[in-house]
């Protein structure tokens, strides 16, 4: 789904010199690479403060924390996400409450979310998925209307765009109290192992986010929290400030490539292809059509043969989940999210295609619907 090989070919020097220098410092840890990494990345989103940590599930988890929530507190997700997003509010022993997404963006359903809200819900994790903003307009109304708080899983839209109301465009995880995202290698900014960052514009929780990755250590040896232990490594800091360098270039050749196959399935009504919230770029983290009446394990056996490589995401809800399973979720409880699992197929969307991988691609997929 990813040329991860091609992709460092093209910056191979540039990579291999700044992994060399890690090497030869030995500052491998909280060295100088990562803070200026944080500040980079800073700058390029427009926010006050990126705190990096070890992966994009501990920087939900590291979020939910510094937000100083109570077991049994409320937040509200979405059942159509990694589950990493549900997994970490469980984790705290605050109740997930998992809620459908708009059938069009596959981003949370501000009149579902609207409608989940109890006195004990503290917070809304709205899900970029897939590369684009949820409706950021709708969720900040609502969650300041009932005085909640709101952190954006980014780990899928890292650098998209949204346009506020006011017509202002900021970028996607700076929108809310906090943005979390993820570096895993196969994400639009990936690093070679594991990552992942926090953003927010508050001071405050900028501190305690920081001290909470860090055992909760106000000053050294002195703990003020209990916290944990989760950082970005000085050689993935490294490899990162290198990459952030060419992330709009990456989302450029990751919307050619999606405009591709939207010319080329436009006329095919089996094949739904992504439909853009107005108010939100798209990164296309993925590239994901939905099914209309098209069979798609047959499908995917047909592009399999001819080895084009093809993925669900997401097979099955977190709601139908054995793990996350509860009596408010019957199967067909969410009746759109489960169509949805039911009926989309990711296909390759990165930033090696050439025209003739979309041609190939687009060719097999052809062959199939129209026969
Ligand atoms: C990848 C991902 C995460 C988790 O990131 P890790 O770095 O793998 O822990 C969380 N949420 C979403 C939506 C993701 O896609």
């Amino acid at each position: 789904m990813v040329d991860l090989v091609g992709q460092y070919k093209r910056i191979q020097p540039e990579v291999d010199k700044a992994i060399s220098d890690v090497l030869e410092s030995s500052a491998f840890i909280n060295g100088p690479e990562v803070k200026s990494f944080a500040a980079e990345l800073a700058t390029y989103l427009g926010v006050k403060h990126v705190i990096p940590c070890g992966n994009g599930t501990d920087a939900l988890q590291i979020a939910m924390m510094a937000l100083g929530f109570k077991p049994g507190d409320e937040v509200i997700t979405t059942s159509f996400t990694y589950v990493a997003t549900a997994e970490v509010i469980a984790l705290l022993k605050l109740k997930p409450v998992l809620v459908e997404v708009n059938p069009e963006t596959f981003t949370i359903d501000p009149n579902e979310f609207e409608k989940a809200i109890t006195p004990r819900t503290v917070a809304v994790v709205p899900v970029h998925l897939f590369g684009q903003c949820a409706d950021m307009n709708e969720v900040m109304r609502i969650a300041r209307k009932h005085n909640l708080r709101v952190i954006e899983d980014t780990a899928q839209a890292i650098g998209a765009n949204y346009k506020m109301k006011d017509g202002t465009v900021v970028k996607a995880g700076t929108i809310g109290d906090i943005g979390t995202t993820s570096f895993f290698p196969s994400k639009n900014l990936g690093c070679y192992g594991d990552g992942g960052a926090m953003f927010t514009n508050d001071e405050e929780l900028a501190k305690k986010l920081k001290m909470l990755a860090n055992h909760g250590q106000s000053v050294q040896y002195v703990f003020d929290d209990i916290g944990c232990n989760s950082r970005l490594d000085s050689i993935q800091a490294a490899v990162l400030r290198i990459k952030l360098r060419h992330l709009d270039e990456y989302a450029a050749a990751r919307n050619k490539a999606a405009d591709f196959y939207d010319l080329a399935f436009k006329n095919i009504t089996q094949l739904k292809t992504p439909v853009r919230n107005p108010d939100s770029t798209h990164v296309f983290h993925q590239y994901t059509l939905v099914m209309n009446g098209v069979d798609r394990d047959k499908l995917r056996e047909h592009l399999s043969s001819k080895g084009v490589p093809n993925m669900v995401y997401y097979p099955i809800p977190v709601h139908l989940q054995k793990a996350y399973k509860h009596d408010r979720y019957a199967p067909g409880s969410m009746p759109v999210t489960e169509h949805l699992c039911k009926n989309v197929l990711s296909l390759p969307v990165h930033t090696e295609m050439t025209e003739e991988d979309l041609n190939y691609i687009s060719s097999a997929v052809l062959e199939f619907v129209s026969n």
